[in-house]
């Protein structure tokens, strides 16, 4: 039962959003082309668990990127499986190449085309998840509900090694395909725990998660005017439409359009501010005609797209 299904993360949106507007040649494009990487890969193996946990009982609930403040630092789970007896954090890598867990240094090694990359250890990570979940049910509910977590390799061709020292890490690291078994175990050893208030428990956690708020050029340290203005052509993705005759033209690949400016207001409301005035919108959208932005701004309301752009009409 999923209880908080996925959703395509804002720092998928806002990264996708900015490599398009930065030019192709700044400074730290290759920063944020990485990190955009890094995200979608991270959200693909979450996409990919989809098949595994189908397999569980189904009433077993599925909450997907819980973002909790614990009074001090905000804590996020890629996925919370919840049972009346047992709550089970997995932290979800979809590492490629060869993998090396040290426990002695609590470290990931990655090898991939003989180059060598340390990560942080995700097994100290969730250690830490467990820690303030277990602290934040308590604080909320006054309960103390048997907390698991695991640490789920997504990616199917990469190599997971261990270093001698720490075999107990064995059991918390798993390969994506033996998930349900291992829940499957988790779940027998806990089974005689007296049972939790669940709902209560589900309503709690949806109250308490929060979405990140952050703007992504301050993050970046990149100045709103480094950005490029324009509307992009949704066939060739040139940020070079001109307005004719009432419609967009792409005078690359000569596709029109009517709604091609969407996107372009999408993307202003993820990277520079969720309002627009009048004036705003013409030099982003490079639109001379105020009449005509009014217009596309009302549309952009009226099709929905709005929660995304709210069209304020500054004093100028
Ligand atoms: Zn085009």
């Amino acid at each position: 039962m999923i209880i908080k299904p996925r959703k395509l993360p804002e720092e998928i949106k806002k990264l996708r959003a900015l490599t398009r507007r930065l030019p192709f040649h700044h400074p730290k494009m290759t920063l944020i082309t990485e990190q955009l990487k890094r995200y979608e890969a991270g959200y693909n193996g979450e996409k990919s668990l989809d098949f595994p946990l189908s397999f569980l009982q189904s009433d077993m609930m599925v909450f997907h990127n819980l973002r909790l403040h614990d009074g001090k630092h905000y804590f996020q789970i890629d996925i919370l499986l919840l049972t009346p007896n047992l709550a089970i954090i997995l932290e979800v890598k979809n590492y490629t190449g060869t993998v090396t867990f040290d426990g002695l240094f609590h470290q990931v090694i990655r090898k991939k085309e003989n180059m060598e990359e340390a990560f942080s250890d995700p097994l100290l990570q969730v250690r830490r998840q467990q820690y303030q979940l277990s602290n934040w049910l308590y604080h909320h509910l006054h309960i103390s509900i048997d907390i698991e977590s695991l640490v789920v390799m997504a990616n199917d061709r990469s190599v997971i090694k261990s270093t001698s020292d720490h075999p107990s890490n064995i059991n918390k690291i798993v390969k994506r395909d033996y998930l349900p078994y291992r829940i499957h175990e988790l779940l027998e050893k806990h089974k005689d725990k007296p049972p939790l208030p669940l709902e209560v428990i589900s309503q709690t956690l949806m109250t308490g998660h929060q979405d990140p708020v952050q703007n992504i050029l301050h993050r970046y340290d990149i100045a709103h005017s480094e950005l490029l203005s324009g509307v992009a052509c949704p066939k060739c993705n040139i940020l070079a439409m001109k307005r004719q005759y009432g419609k967009w033209y792409c005078p690359q690949c000569t596709f029109t359009s009517d709604t091609a400016h969407n996107q372009a207001l999408s993307e202003y409301a993820l990277l520079i501010a969720s309002t627009i005035s009048n004036r705003e919108a013409c030099t982003f959208l490079e639109v001379p005609s105020r009449f005509v932005v009014l217009r596309m701004l009302q549309n952009y309301e009226s099709t929905g797209q709005g929660r995304n752009v709210k069209y304020v009409l500054k004093e100028e």
